[in-house]
């Protein structure tokens, strides 16, 4: 954020620091006391977090918005890897190397040692049947 706009946050801050009749001085909008002036002070993001497409900004301390920054950075980390199991982007066996015979896999591994290609569902019901009709011959 260039000097300018950091100025007309600043002002648009202290406005509505006025018209909340909170006084002459922004406040920070992580601890909500004035920041004053000299004080070192950050363009925080307000609310939802700048990397899950927060827009809102406003001026917080900077001691408060670094150490804010901590908590929201394993936040962001955690919402973006619950969302990738979710959409069945990562997830047990979707890495570059799945677990051999793992689910994910075209083979299975038997419990008594050796290995025999995993059936589609109907692949299976298809085997039931023909079993079952040998049976009854
Ligand atoms: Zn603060």
């Amino acid at each position: 954020m260039t000097p300018k706009q950091r100025e007309a946050l600043w002002d648009s801050e202290v406005a509505r620091s006025k018209a909340f009749g909170w006084g002459e001085l922004p406040r920070c909008n992580l601890c909500r006391c004035p920041v004053g002036i000299g004080q070192a002070w950050d363009v925080s993001h307000d609310g939802t977090p700048k990397a899950l497409g927060g827009t809102a900004v406003g001026v917080a301390h900077r001691k408060c918005n670094r150490e804010d920054g901590h908590e929201v950075t394993r936040t962001v980390a955690k919402v973006k890897r619950q969302r990738r199991r979710h959409i069945g982007a990562s997830g047990p066996g979707r890495g570059s190397r799945p677990l051999p015979c793992g689910r994910n896999t075209r083979w299975k591994a038997k419990i008594g040692g050796g290995v025999e290609p995993r059936l589609s569902q109907g692949q299976r019901l298809a085997q039931t049947k023909r079993i079952k009709q040998v049976g009854k011959q």
